[in-house]
């Protein structure tokens, strides 16, 4: 029986895993660039925990989780986002009493019982940051200036920043009041999916990509204009700062999230090379978050990027990710006694951090020669009989053709 890997997961084949670690080192680099620390949380959590944190009435928690009973008879989930397992991890580890501020990174594996499609899956990665401890809107503009460095070195310019503000909790709760009865005066022109969410996570109505809905809400009252003045002067203040240092963004109501836990400020990052699923990546401040998750009050901003779909981008732009090194030489054994000099060899040289490969197939000298030559190697190093009674072997440069006599011992010397 031939075994198929999961639907909506991916392999990463070695071919391409250059490009992942590419990649994977902007990202890391970049984050830590900015002063954020990496923190890794288990893959899966108490399903509790995001029913708690995410909100049962969200797409994730509705219906997207992986979850399962454990041989204990507790209910587990396999992580669908990373906010809710930091801030779990932050207040469980008593991080508030180390320092009152955290920068907070990860990269890591996030699963959702979607349906699969072109840059869409059930186990995708991600990267995401968290600044939690402080309310100041810098934040905000910090995590949304760190999400641009890291498209911007992956060789993307051209995305789309989308920003919004949804207001505090009891603003929102005034605001979904007032767009509840608007919709509800229309509800004869909304898709059924919008009828059912007009009850449950109203403000998703706004973000519906369906004509009709968008007709509807295009007239809908906007939640900036319901907001507080403290609310609205904080948002504000984002908005100026991002445009007085040079980040190009638009303020779009639609931009409302999918869950819960947000508050005052929400982002998009959005892509035309994407297709229908152009999000790169979003995210939003969660003031009321670990306050929830049973810690002290603390607020909290971050936002979550699509690793998968940062690389479609790039790719779609002609970034260069930089190929997997070759092995500098290969080595050549034309019998088992000279195998044997070649494994001492090459244990040395791998302890100066040269790297060596040989043949494990037994192959001809001319089909070692090919390999060598396809692996792109720079020298391919012989030992046949005759080298075995001199202690010196071959040593050939492939850019040249030149072949040097070269001690067992002096190969180091003579690459370049
Ligand atoms: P979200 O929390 O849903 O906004 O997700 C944050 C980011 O993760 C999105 O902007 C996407 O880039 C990425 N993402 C979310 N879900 C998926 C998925 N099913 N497959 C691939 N990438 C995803």
């Amino acid at each position: 029986m031939k075994f198929r890997r999961p639907k909506g997961t991916k392999d990463v084949l070695p071919k391409d895993i250059a490009k992942w670690h590419y990649v994977e080192r902007i990202i890391r680099e970049t984050t830590e660039l900015f002063g954020f620390a990496e923190i890794r949380t288990p893959t899966f959590e108490n399903t509790e925990l995001f029913k708690r944190g995410v909100g049962t009435d969200t797409d994730i928690v509705g219906k997207e989780m992986y979850t399962f009973e454990d041989k204990g008879g507790d209910s587990l989930t396999l992580r669908p986002e990373g906010t809710a397992p930091v801030m779990r991890a932050y207040v469980e580890n008593g991080m508030q009493s180390e320092s009152p501020i955290h920068k907070l990174y990860y990269l890591t594996s996030m699963f959702r019982h979607e349906k699969p499609q072109a840059g869409r899956y059930r186990e995708h990665t991600q990267f995401g940051a968290e600044i939690v401890g402080s309310d100041h809107y810098y934040c905000d503009v910090e995590l949304i200036l760190l999400a641009k460095e890291v498209y911007n070195r992956c060789g993307i310019q051209d995305f789309r920043l989308k920003l919004n503000s949804i207001g505090k909790a009891e603003e929102r709760r005034n605001y979904v009041e007032i767009l509840k009865s608007y919709l509800n005066s229309n509800i004869e022109h909304l898709s059924e999916e919008s009828k059912r969410r007009l009850e449950t996570n109203t403000l998703r109505v706004l973000d519906s990509k369906d004509m009709n809905d968008r007709k509807v809400t295009d007239l809908a009252p906007k939640i900036l204009d319901h907001l507080g003045s403290e609310s609205r002067t904080r948002f504000d203040n984002v908005v100026n700062e991002l445009s007085r240092l040079g980040v190009k963004h638009e303020v779009d109501f639609r931009i409302v999230r999918g869950l819960d836990y947000y508050t005052d400020t929400t982002f998009e990052f959005l892509s035309d090379d994407l297709g229908s699923q152009d999000a790169l990546g979003g995210g939003g401040r969660y003031d009321g978050l670990i306050e929830q998750l049973g810690g002290k009050p603390t607020p909290g901003v971050g936002f979550g990027s699509g690793v998968e779909r940062l690389i479609i981008v790039a790719e779609k732009n002609g970034f260069a990710f930089g190929e997997q090194k070759a092995p500098l030489v290969y080595f050549i054994a034309l019998s088992d006694e000279a195998r044997k000099i070649c494994y001492g060899i090459m244990r040395d040289l791998r302890k100066l951090d040269v790297s060596c490969e040989t043949d494990l197939l037994g192959r001809s000298f001319k089909a070692q020669m090919r390999e060598a030559n396809k692996l792109n190697c720079r020298y391919v190093y012989i030992i046949g009989d005759d080298e075995l009674q001199k202690k010196k072997g071959q040593l050939k440069s492939m850019a040249t053709g030149d072949q040097v006599e070269t001690e067992f011992g002096k190969i180091k010397e003579n690459i370049e």
